[in-house]
C-alpha cells in the first residue's frame, strides 16, 4: 500500500506504540487512584502534558486534554460564546471562510445572535488578507494555523494585529509536528490539536488554554478533577502517553527537516504531472506536506477509487466531510468553481513517504487521467 493520505490520518508510529504499551497492559492504573500503581499512570500523564507544553512554549497546566481537536475546537467555541454572552454582549466573531467544520459549525450553534460576523476571504493559496481600512474589534477570532485541504501556513500572527481581539483561536490540527509552533510568538489564547496527525492515537488531543483564561473555564464535561476538573471522566492514559512520544518524535526529528522533505517531494511531483498533463492545477503553497490538485475533466471521487484498487490511498478533502454532497467550502473559498471543486484530489505525505511512492503515485495518477477522461 501507498498511503498518501495523512492529512486524514496518521500511521501509529511504532515508538509510540512501545511507549503506551506498558499503560495497556501491566500499567493498568487509574490516573486517579492515590496508590502507587495509579501514581505510575498520573505521572506518564504529566510527563506527556510536559513534553507537549515545552513543544509549544506553553505551561504545562495551560493543556487540557480532549478525546481529539474537533472537540477542542467546540470547547473553546462554547467558552467564548459563554464569556462574551455574560458581559450581556451580543459577539463579535471573525473566521476565516476556510475553518474546519468543527468550528464553522460551533460558532453558528454557539453564537447565532451575533452582533458583527466576518468570514474572512482566502486568496487563491489560501492566505488571508486584511483591507486595513476594513479593520474592527473582534470579541473573538479563530484562524487556522495550516489548512487540512490545501496546506496554507496562515500568518495568524498579523491578523491578531490588525483586529485586536478580546480572544484569539487557532486550530492547529495540521500545524503541530509539520511546523514550528509556539503560543506566545503566536500570540493566542488558545490553540487545539490531535494526535493522530503526527503519528499518534486516535482519539486524543487537546486544547491549550493561555493561563488568566484557566480560571474561567467551565467543565466540558462534569465528573471529577481530572484536566483540573475541566473535563471529567477516566483519564487516557496510554493515548496521552503516546501523543506525548509522537511530539517528542516529531520535534527530534524537526519541523523543518519534514517540511522540506515533503516540498522535495511536491517538486518532484508536480514535475512529473506537468509533463504529462500541462492542464493540471496546483492549489497548495509549495512548502506543504498537503497537496491539493485540480484535474480538470476528472471527477476527484473517482480518481481515488481508481487509485484505490492499486492499493493508493489519497482523498478528495477533508474526511470530516465524507457524506457532504457540496463541493469543499475550502475550494470554492479560494476561488474554484464547483466543477472544479469536484475535480479535485488531496495527496497529503508523512514523515515515512518515500519519492518512490511518490513516483509511482504520479504515474499511476497520469495513467488513471487518459482512461478516466
Ligand atoms: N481541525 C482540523 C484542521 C483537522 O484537520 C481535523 C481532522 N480532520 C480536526 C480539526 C478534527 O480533529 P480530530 O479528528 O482530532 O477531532
Amino acid at each position: 500500500m501507498i498511503y498518501l493520505d495523512n492529512a486524514s490520518t496518521t500511521k501509529l508510529r511504532p515508538e509510540v506504540l512501545e511507549a503506551m504499551q506498558p499503560y495497556l497492559t501491566e500499567c493498568y492504573g487509574n490516573a486517579d487512584s492515590i496508590h502507587s500503581f495509579g501514581k505510575k499512570s498520573a505521572e506518564a500523564v504529566e510527563r506527556a502534558r510536559k513534553i507537549i507544553a515545552d513543544a509549544i512554549g506553553a505551561e504545562p497546566e495551560e493543556i487540557l486534554f480532549t478525546s481529539g481537536a474537533a472537540e477542542a475546537n467546540s470547547w473553546v467555541v462554547q467558552y467564548a460564546s459563554d464569556m462574551i454572552h455574560s458581559f450581556g454582549f451580543r459577539p463579535r466573531i471573525a473566521y476565516s471562510a476556510i475553518e474546519h467544520s468543527s468550528i464553522m459549525n460551533a460558532m453558528k450553534q454557539e453564537m447565532p445572535d451575533v452582533l458583527m460576523k466576518r468570514i474572512l476571504p482566502a486568496d487563491k493559496y489560501g492566505y488571508i488578507h486584511i483591507d486595513k481600512a476594513e479593520v474592527d474589534h473582534f470579541d473573538f477570532v479563530s484562524l487556522m494555523l495550516v489548512n487540512n485541504e490545501i496546506g496554507t501556513v496562515q500568518k495568524v500572527n498579523d491578523i491578531k494585529s490588525a483586529f485586536h481581539p478580546v480572544l484569539i483561536h487557532t486550530d492547529a490540527t495540521q500545524a503541530l509536528g509539520h511546523i514550528a509552533v509556539n503560543v506566545r510568538q503566536l500570540g493566542v489564547d488558545f490553540l487545539s490539536s490531535s494526535a493522530h496527525k503526527l503519528g499518534g492515537p486516535k482519539g486524543v488531543g487537546f486544547l491549550y488554554v493561555r493561563k488568566p483564561f484557566l480560571a474561567t473555564m467551565k467543565p466540558l464535561i462534569y465528573g471529577g478533577q481530572q484536566e483540573s476538573g475541566l473535563r471529567g471522566g477516566t483519564t487516557n492514559v496510554a493515548g496521552i502517553v503516546g501523543f506525548g512520544k509522537a511530539v517528542e518524535l516529531a520535534m527530534d526529528f524537526g519541523c523543518g527537516r519534514l517540511m522540506e522533505q515533503a516540498t522535495g517531494q511536491q517538486i518532484l511531483f508536480r514535475t512529473l504531472i506537468t509533463k504529462e498533463l500541462p492542464n493540471v492545477q496546483f492549489n497548495s503553497p509549495l512548502a506543504s506536506s498537503i497537496w491539493s490538485v485540480t484535474i480538470p475533466e476528472v471527477r476527484g471521487e473517482e480518481m481515488v477509487a481508481y487509485l484505490d484498487q492499486f492499493g493508493i490511498c489519497i482523498s478528495t478533502g477533508s474526511a470530516c466531510e465524507t457524506g457532504n454532497e457540496n463541493p469543499s467550502h475550502v475550494l470554492l473559498a479560494i476561488g474554484k468553481t464547483p466543477k472544479e471543486a469536484n475535480s479535485t484530489i488531496r495527496i497529503s505525505v508523512g514523515w515515512d513517504t518515500t519519492e518512490d511512492e511518490v513516483k509511482e503515485a504520479a504515474e499511476r495518477i497520469i495513467q488513471g487521467v487518459k482512461m478516466l477522461r
